[in-house]
């Protein structure tokens, strides 16, 4: 697995133009942290001035449309968020797959449009309770990658794997470190059957829950190479523990 720790926060819809503060402050930290790679994906209201306000982290999108442009309303094509500034965009995070009903092939258009604009993408993954419960969290995942992983030339060189079982997402619960090795091998290993040798240099992020108190232990778990963070990014003094925890 190649690359610094990435560590990636989700604001989802939250943020209006006070948020530049938190930006700048993550910002600056962030150049104290040279062996972490940092970002942020705001919401799209925000992504121009996030760019603005920021010199080093990453600036991303939380979703977008697989096609370029056309009669979509309220929705954001993958060229305008690089035009935008977003370097990179979220697709098929389970709040889009439950809420939105986005299906594996629809989070794979997604990504292949995301490439196609030169956006890197960080593609989310993960199991429901009840299919953990039901010993299915493996074969459930594994089903979402063959969906939704893009085939098209040279997207695995910019495609990073989230890991975020659902039910750890903002509950404060987050599976025991053997579950979560146990998951990112299985992924690392459809990753390579998918992809083949370049399967092994995805990189792949555990998220679901991370906080400062419990950052360090997730990201020493083989395979883990980082952390997408949904409410503990929001603030630059959160989001920075979780950093300050990956360096
Ligand atoms: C997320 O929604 O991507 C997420 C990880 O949220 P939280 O960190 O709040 O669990």
């Amino acid at each position: 697995m190649a690359g610094l720790p990435y560590i990636v926060g989700n604001w989802k819809m939250n943020g209006t133009r006070a948020m530049l503060n938190e930006v700048r402050a993550i910002d600056r930290a962030a150049a104290r942290f040279p062996k972490v790679q940092v970002a942020v994906a705001p919401p799209a209201t925000l992504i121009y001035r996030t760019r603005d306000a920021a010199e080093i982290i990453g600036v991303g999108g939380q979703d977008c449309h697989p096609l370029e442009n056309g009669a979509f309303t309220g929705d954001i094509s993958a060229p305008m968020l690089k035009d935008a500034g977003a370097d990179f965009t979220i697709v098929g995070h389970s709040e889009r797959r439950s809420i939105h009903g986005e299906s594996d092939a629809d989070v794979k258009a997604k990504a292949e449009a995301a490439f196609a604009a030169g956006l890197a993408v960080i593609l989310c993954v993960g199991e429901t309770e009840a299919e953990r419960d039901a010993g299915n969290a493996e074969t459930v995942v594994s089903g979402q990658l063959d969906g939704s992983c893009p085939l098209a030339e040279g997207a695995v060189e910019k495609l990073s794997v989230a890991y975020e079982p659902v039910w750890a997402i903002g509950t404060g619960r987050v599976p025991s470190t053997d579950d979560v090795k146990a998951m990112h091998a299985a992924i690392r290993a459809k990753l390579v059957a998918i992809y083949g040798e370049a399967g092994a240099g995805v990189r792949i992020l555990y998220g679901g829950s991370v906080k400062a108190d419990n950052a360090a232990e997730l990201l020493s778990v083989p395979e883990v190479g980082g952390a997408l963070v949904g409410g503990a990014s929001l603030t630059a003094e959160s989001f920075l523990g979780i950093v300050g925890a990956a360096a």
